[in-house]
């Protein structure tokens, strides 16, 4: 049986306050859920918040990023042990926006998974092709290149894959079912060369505009094991129903 991982992603969004009126919300809401783990990514200002509230339920805490080194002068940044401090179960790693605007390239996602793991933080590991490379029919080369790297020297337990085109993220274009599919049945296969039969038991998670309204035919996809939600995890109503996607079509 799959054990869903479904995982908010709030990105640069909610006050300490905000956070928790979200919770009081948020918390009964899916307080039945089993078969899926719940996940939330609270900017690093709100995570002490969210830990006060989430602790003893079956929700759980992540970071959306982090430095690999342990301490020291590296002004603005954030080490995996003041992660585990502050209540966090997993990270976000290798997020397009980060590749983007901030420089992570593959080096600095392989170098941040390996210090996560290394802790014991679980790794919620990005991967994704632009418009352009979609469309110059680059999307395996780029996913296959992203995932090698990222994951060099990298062992296979407490990590999760997550496949999300970056032409899908925020922009209300969802990737069909056959598209994920594909794309996560590649990626399994990628894994499956790394670490044999073990591969199955890596969460493959698909994240580009999911919502309500496409959640429960991913998630009948063979290798879609949840899903990355940024703009529809921002409201209590919008993100339970994700959590609590049908099963059956
Ligand atoms: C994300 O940022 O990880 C994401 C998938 O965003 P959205 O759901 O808004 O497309």
């Amino acid at each position: 049986m799959k054990r869903y991982f479904i995982a908010a992603n709030w990105k640069m969004n909610k006050t300490i306050g905000e956070t928790k009126e979200f919770l009081d919300s948020f918390l009964p809401m899916v307080k039945d859920v089993s078969g899926t783990e719940v996940v939330l990514a609270p900017p690093f200002t709100s995570l002490d918040a969210a830990f006060q509230k989430v602790k003893g339920t079956n929700v759980q805490l992540s970071a959306q990023d982090l430095f690999w080194e342990d301490k020291g002068a590296y002004t603005g940044e954030i080490s995996v042990a003041m992660l585990l401090d502050a209540g966090c179960r997993h990270v976000i790693i290798g997020h397009s926006e980060r590749r983007q605007h901030f420089g992570d390239n593959d080096d600095a996602v392989n170098r941040k998974i390996k210090a996560a793991k290394k802790a014991g933080l679980g790794v919620i590991f990005c991967v994704g092709e632009s418009l352009e490379q979609r469309e110059a029919g680059k999307t395996f080369d780029v996913i296959r290149s992203e995932t090698e790297k990222g994951l060099e020297g990298v062992t296979d337990e407490n990590l999760v894959v997550a496949y999300e085109p970056i032409w899908a993220i925020g922009t209300g274009k969802t990737a069909t079912t056959e598209q994920a599919q594909e794309v996560h049945a590649f990626i399994r296969k990628i894994l499956e060369d790394s670490y044999g039969n073990k591969a199955g038991s890596i969460r493959i998670i698909y994240g580009g505009s999911v919502t309500p309204e496409n959640v429960d035919s991913l998630m009948v996809c063979r290798d879609v094991d949840g899903a990355l939600v940024g703009g529809a995890s921002l409201k209590p109503e919008s993100f339970s129903r994700i959590v609590n996607f049908k099963k059956e079509m």
